[in-house]
């Protein structure tokens, strides 16, 4: 099937109305001590994040049906097709986007389409396309329509974005102009390391992709993993990425060895973070490898 390409929108950011969205909440983060296999929270008046295990999806439940994101795997996508029917009964599923095209959180379109009765087109961005319809995998399968920059999806409900590289070559980030959430994956997290040795993050386009991140107007942000967070959480996590670049640079100006510097960049100020223990040491071999080899 050929796709085809959604509207491309240059969206005024600046515009968009206000809206009286009450702020972030940790009540819907909290995490108990035996966290069930899935679970749904709503987030905003039609807005749902579903975990499935470690991974967050959301969906969207708009005047024209519900939009899915990421169905994360063919089991996860059976109890989200659950999920959906019981938050949004009797709802339309007219569209599916991924995140972007990693296996862990595209798989499951055909359960979604199936157990919700729907043929809905299935949203990426372009770079998706390629890979997925070289893989040919029935239980990922390739974007139906895909985007370049910006797109609209429910009459402007649901704004797609693309920031540049980041984590991957094909990251499509969500707005929700009306309820200022938005959704982003596997780039950016609550006060957590970058996910171990950092090398399919491309650097510096993620310092670019974060920062175009926050000018998007939202006030909340879910993430493919773990709580959510709002602009600051966001902020924090443009401050590590700078301060493990200027830390490692550091350590390649006095000659430091990767080994040197894996010992020697300990990054204090971020201990209480998130996988300090086992992603730290990998975060700053990452870093050097990429500054060794890109400067
Ligand atoms: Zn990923």
């Amino acid at each position: 099937m050929k796709p085809t390409r959604l509207i491309l929108c240059t969206l005024s950011l600046a515009a968009v109305a206000c809206s009286d969205a009450p702020p972030p909440s940790a009540d819907a983060d909290a995490v108990s001590a035996d966290p069930p296999l899935y679970e749904t929270t709503r987030i905003a008046d039609g807005v749902f994040q579903f975990r499935y295990q470690g991974h967050n999806a959301m969906f969207v439940v708009t005047d024209d049906g519900v939009v899915a994101f990421d169905p994360i795997s063919m089991d996860a996508a059976a109890a989200y097709a659950g999920e959906i029917q019981t938050h949004a009964p009797g709802a339309e599923l007219i569209a599916i986007v991924y995140s972007h095209r990693d296996a862990d959180h595209a798989t499951g379109a055909p359960v979604l389409r199936e157990a919700l009765g729907s043929n809905a087109p299935i949203y990426a961005h372009d770079n998706a396309l390629a890979p997925l319809s070289a893989a040919a995998d029935p239980n990922l399968p390739a974007p139906d329509s895909t985007f370049s920059d910006r797109a609209l999806l429910a009459g402007g409900a649901i704004q797609l974005h693309y920031l540049g590289r980041s984590h991957s070559d094909d990251m499509a980030v969500a707005f929700l102009p009306e309820s200022r959430v938005a959704f982003a994956v596997d780039f950016v997290s609550a006060d957590r390391f970058g996910y171990q040795d950092l090398s399919s993050f491309y650097f510096p386009d993620m310092h670019d992709a974060i920062a175009g991140l926050l000018e998007i107007p939202f006030d909340r942000i879910l993430f493919g993993h773990g709580p959510g967070g709002d602009r600051a959480t966001i902020e924090r996590q443009q401050q590590y990425y700078r301060d493990l670049a200027a830390a490692v640079r550091a350590a390649t100006a006095q000659g430091l060895s990767e080994d040197e510097t894996a010992a020697q960049v300990l990054l204090e100020d971020y201990r209480a973070w998130d996988r300090y223990d086992d992603w730290r040491e990998l975060n700053v071999r990452g870093m050097y490898r990429k500054i060794s080899t890109s400067g």
